[in-house]
């Protein structure tokens, strides 16, 4: 083999990649949107067949020859196909250690485990769903073991969300983080009440959409690029740089759902559309890790969504569509109310200080399955008296409990810890980003571009291009730092409740 023609053979390879994965991702847009209810088994012989031909493309030797011969000429190639081989033999280290066979028998089980989770949600019954989660906490441990034999299951797992990410940084990040929000979520509780109640009148879903529509459009989302479209749990999907695809959930006697999950959404469809052309087609298209892509989804839910000046700036609007609904009520009662600190039942519903409460008892219930020191029988037992310890709340029922979340259905084990630290890395960049951005002047005016555009310099356009430590050291010019996260709450919330 000589240099150009694996060079060829590299970029021919990752263009085939990339049509197999639009396919599965468009298969499973459609299964989750507009596909009929009583389509999944056809889909899943259809899907077993589509991830069994992607695994035979790239898991098979002439790759791995192709590969090995690419890292062994190293210094030939060019910066981006140096990344580009070192993330797909890390990848294809990894997946070639799993049968075939073994691919797709989890591929046919994910798509009749979610089919389970979605009937046992409807009806709170988790035993209809138990037997599908058993066997894919079994995948999951067997899983870990191939990915790296010697990293504890849990810490394997976690790594293929998160490189560099164990439960040894987590545990100590998770005191943290509960040490300085308890204290100060107790503090809330005693504050006088914040009055929401107007959040939770009639909102009649189609004006709701056309809010929403309003709402992408100051987040500077282009249309032509990214589409909305409704789910039970809103996601964010996409096959490129030019092509993002975002859901949300309309509730009517909850318009602020859909409003902060379609920001939320909106922002990792960003971070997605806003990685540089030159990775489009590659391995290096897209973010670079879960961690990162909620520290972008996050930011603008949160850090934009929720600041005094953005929701200030957005009431106007909010109020000139529904007049009824807000009458009597100011852009600083709006402020507030969706801010309001209170212990609650379910995760995408909660507020921002009490979010990685949520996340911690998903944590410490994850690590404990996949030690096998839990057993998925006791999951609700367990779920409920956390949420009594960390929360203070009884739980009624398992759909408002385990049963609440798609990732474990999904086999998602390692995930959530993302979800936390996303707002721990957003944190520490809005710290930064204040250094050369007026960002409550921004967000006063609702003009985001300022921010998007230190956002996309320092983060999306580098795509997968590096690695998650190393984009949170390029974007913020330090180590990551728990604290920016711990003293941006307790300064947010120490004003909004005037503790
Ligand atoms: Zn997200």
């Amino acid at each position: 083999m000589d240099i150009n023609t694996a060079k060829q053979a590299l970029r021919e390879l990752q263009l085939k990649m990339y049509a197999y994965n639009y396919a599965s991702a468009i298969v499973y847009l459609d299964a989750a949107t507009v596909a009929p209810k009583n389509t999944s088994e056809g889909r899943g012989v259809a899907m077993s067949v589509l991830s069994g031909e992607t695994h035979k493309l790239f898991c098979n030797d002439e790759v791995g020859e192709l590969l090995t011969f690419l890292t062994e000429h190293k210094d030939e190639l060019s910066d981006i196909e140096r990344r580009e081989t070192e993330v797909l033999k890390r990848s294809y280290d990894r997946q070639t250690k799993i049968p075939l066979d073994v691919v797709m028998e989890y591929s046919k089980l994910g798509v009749e485990a979610d089919d389970a989770w979605h009937r046992a949600k409807e009806t709170s019954d988790f035993e209809l769903f138990r037997p599908y989660l058993e066997k894919i906490v079994e995948y999951q441990k067997m899983f870990a073991g191939y990915y790296d034999p010697t990293k504890k299951p849990y810490d394997a797992l976690l790594d293929t969300y998160e490189r560099g990410m164990n439960t040894e940084i987590l545990d100590r990040y998770f005191d943290k983080v509960r040490s300085a929000i308890v204290p100060l979520l107790a503090a809330t509780q005693a504050a006088p009440e914040i009055d929401d109640s107007f959040l939770y009148k009639y909102y009649p879903v189609e004006k709701q959409k056309e809010f929403n529509d309003r709402l992408m459009e100051v987040m500077g989302i282009d249309r032509g690029y990214c589409t909305i479209g409704e789910t039970e749990h809103p996601f964010t999907t996409g096959t490129d740089n030019r092509h993002a695809r975002i859901t949300t959930h309309y509730y009517p006697e909850a318009p602020s759902f859909a409003m902060y999950s379609t920001i939320h959404e909106g922002g990792h469809a960003l971070y997605e559309l806003g990685g540089d052309d030159k990775y489009r087609y590659t391995c290096l298209a897209g973010g670079v890790s879960m961690g990162v892509h909620e520290s972008q989804s996050r930011f603008y839910e949160n850090i934009v969504g929720r600041s005094e000046g953005f929701t200030k700036f957005i009431f106007p609007k909010f109020k000139e569509m529904f007049p009824e609904q807000l009458e009597g009520v100011t852009a600083d009662m709006f402020y507030h109310a969706v801010n309001k600190a209170q212990p609650s039942l379910i995760r995408t519903e909660a507020d921002e200080l009490t979010y990685s409460l949520h996340i911690m008892i998903r944590y410490e219930l994850e690590k404990r399955i996949i030690a096998g020191e839990l057993a998925v029988k006791d999951i609700p037992g367990e779920w409920n008296r956390m949420y009594k310890e960390y929360l203070g709340i009884d739980v009624p029922s398992d759909k408002e409990g385990c049963l609440q979340d798609s990732h474990w259905s999904g086999g998602s084990f390692g995930y959530f810890p993302s979800y936390s630290l996303g707002s721990a890395y957003g944190a520490q960049m809005l710290a930064k980003m204040r250094e050369t951005v007026d960002v409550d002047g921004a967000l006063a005016k609702g003009d985001i571009a300022p921010i998007t555009a230190w956002l996309r310099e320092r983060i999306h356009r580098h795509a997968s291009f590096l690695e998650p430590a190393d984009v949170v050291r390029n974007a913020c010019e330090a180590e990551f730092d728990p604290t920016f996260y711990t003293d941006y709450l307790t300064k947010k919330f120490t004003k909004l409740y005037n503790l």
